[in-house]
């Protein structure tokens, strides 16, 4: 039974990075990084000051390989591996020689040098717009609180980090940022669910707490600070909300659908390792989408038909010094090898709009959205792009790989980027490197002069994927991360269903495959559309995997199409969206929730 209390109920909106709902008394953990006493330091104690930064170096060191190792053991490579980042932060040459400097030339303590390096390099990188990037801020942030700790405990202080939540019991914990050793560091038995007022869903911590299936939410912006430890919070990690005080009305309707989670989830189980078909046997492939490798555990187990869209650009900004050939073919043979027999669509470098690459802040882009993004850049920078394509091809050796191309606007942008790719077998040949000959290469349909030329495109393909995230915006003229249009930005506007529909047509006419990757593959109320439509695979968010492969179990393909037929008639998002819920609340009323 959830307790109650007679307090006001606040509601926060945020993101939800992991799904799940959860209700716990809360605990405040991960103080922020926090400005040591301003000391001055005598010329004699320079040396003395040295030495304690070196002493607070191994003690850093050897906490984070115990943390690693404790990791390792529990959560496998993958997840310890963010420890990799944390000793190169901490063993970093330029922040080292900087802070030694502020020692010897202001004479300040080692203490102050190092927060103020720190701090400099966190504020810097959280104006990035990049989400991924601002986000290593914390792992730096991280890594000055472990040191700083030190330095106090090898000066006699003993104090509580902060870190570890101390309340018996478990608990939902609330943070200003949780950074990723607060994570993984954490006693997971006993914890129930996060809330955090900064992070974003490509944070580290949200990737985990989606592995560790882990309710979350993020970017909740202004958590109230006075509210005492032990009051009662709930987090609702599918729809981005925070709850602190739950009213007993608000208990009663979410322990309505906790009791109903539970129920679906167990009932959901069997299906991990099943084939995915609609009710009258219509195969459709169900895949996953993936930013970084260490998701792939999570998706496998849940018995994904391969990854539908590997995002790689994520790996490549967030690690700079992996960009190289070598690297990159390894990186992309993981995926293909992990997701044998499926395989795996390597989507090219789709860097631009909100992914943007450091040096392109020196020059910014008035209109990044309809600027130099995905293909253009990739054509505009040959070399770069055939490094990318020969790793690919090479990892292509090991596994089935697909190849696919964002953002293309043009039949020559296409035609461009073959080339590229003929370029590169080409070195490869040459240089006798094995790959897939008969490796297939896609279309991602994401923009509506694509949608329009989806003929002439087809010819020249093996398959299409929509980049629904993109069509939408680029349909209605509704930039995709501008909260104040947010209402605008409609999956269902008819407008869209019209570009589908062309293109799935456009693809069939030609004989290729042709799937979603955008998040509307994710969506319940829209699956009898995408059925209805023909659509033959869906690349899906890992917590829907199931939940999809239960809902398109139970839909038939001719009442989807019939569906599809009478969406012609309207004008509105309302409409096409009343009419596909209807479907779905007669096929799968359990899985809406
Ligand atoms: C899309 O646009 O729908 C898509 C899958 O690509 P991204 O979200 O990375 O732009
Ligand atoms: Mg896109």
């Amino acid at each position: 039974m959830i307790p109650s209390k007679p307090k006001t109920e606040i509601r926060l909106k945020g993101i939800g990075v992991s799904p799940g709902i959860s209700v716990g008394p809360a605990e405040r953990v991960g103080k922020a990084l926090e400005e040591p006493e301003h000391l001055i330091i005598e010329r004699y104690e320079v040396e003395t000051e040295r030495e304690r930064l070196n002493e607070a170096i191994v003690a850093t060191r050897e906490q984070i390989l115990a943390l690693q190792e404790e990791i390792s053991s529990a959560e496998g490579e993958n997840d310890s591996a963010i420890f990799d980042a944390h000793l190169l932060i901490l063993e970093d040459s330029s922040i080292l020689n900087e802070v030694l400097r502020i020692v010897e030339t202001q004479r300040k303590s080692v203490d102050w040098a190092y927060y103020s390096v720190s701090k400099r390099y966190i504020d810097s990188l959280r104006k990035i717009a990049d989400p991924y990037l601002r986000e290593r801020a914390v792992d730096i942030e991280d890594v000055a609180k472990r040191l700083l700790r030190n330095l106090r405990r090898g000066a006699g202080d003993e104090g509580d980090d902060g870190m570890r939540p101390s309340q018996p019991g478990t608990s939902i914990l609330l943070a200003h940022d949780l950074t990723p050793s607060d994570t993984v560091g954490l006693d997971r038995t006993r914890i129930r669910g996060f809330a955090t007022e900064l992070g974003s869903p490509t944070s580290h911590t949200a990737i985990m707490a989606r592995s560790l299936s882990i309710p979350a939410v993020v970017a909740l912006h202004e958590m109230p600070e006075d509210f005492p430890a032990g009051d009662i919070v709930l987090v609702d990690g599918y729809h981005g909300l925070v709850i602190i005080n739950p009213s007993p009305a608000t208990i009663a309707e979410y322990e309505t659908l906790i009791e109903h989670e539970r129920t679906v989830l167990t009932d959901l189980e069997p299906l991990r390792h099943q084939d995915t078909r609609t009710a009258d046997g219509r195969k459709i492939t169900l895949s996953a989408n993936i930013e970084f490798i260490e998701e792939l555990d999570g998706i496998i187990s849940l018995g994904a038909e391969g990854v539908g869209l590997y995002r790689t650009e994520f790996f490549y900004l967030s690690r700079p010094e992996l960009r190289d050939e070598e690297n990159q073919t390894a990186n992309y043979r993981k995926v293909a090898e992990a997701t044998h027999p499926h395989g795996v669509i390597v989507r090219t470098l789709d860097i631009g709009g909100d992914k943007l690459l450091p040096e392109l802040f020196e020059d910014p882009e008035p209109n990044p959205f309809l600027g130099w993004r995905g293909i253009r850049l990739s054509l505009d920078q040959p070399e770069e792009f055939r490094l990318q394509l020969r790793a690919i091809l090479r990892a292509s050796a090991f596994g089935k790989i697909r190849l696919m191309f964002p953002f293309l606007s043009t039949l020559e942008e296409l035609r461009g980027a073959k080339a590229q790719l003929e370029s590169a077998k080409d070195e490869l040949r040459g240089a006798g490197i094995a790959f897939d000959e008969k490796i297939e290469v896609g279309a991602m349909i994401e923009i509506p002069s694509a949608v329009l030329i989806a003929d002439h495109l087809a010819k020249e393909v093996d398959f299409f994927s929509i980049g629904s995230n993109d069509l939408i915006q680029y349909t209605t003229a509704v930039d995709r991360v501008n909260d104040r249009v947010a209402h605008l930005y409609q999956p269902a506007h008819p407008a869209v269903i019209a570009m589908i529909r062309e293109t799935v047509e456009a693809a069939h006419r030609h004989g290729i495959w042709c799937g979603i990757c955008g998040e509307v593959a994710s969506d319940l109320t829209l699956a009898p559309v995408w059925v209805g439509l023909g659509v033959d695979e869906l690349s899906v968010g890992a917590s829907q995997l199931l939940r999809m492969r239960r809902a398109l179990s139970r839909l038939d393909s001719a009442t989807c199409r019939n569906l599809t037929e009478s969406l012609r008639a309207y004008g509105s998002s309302d409409q096409v969206k009343e009419a596909s819920l209807l479907i779905a609340k007669e096929a799968y009323p359990e899985l809406l929730l």
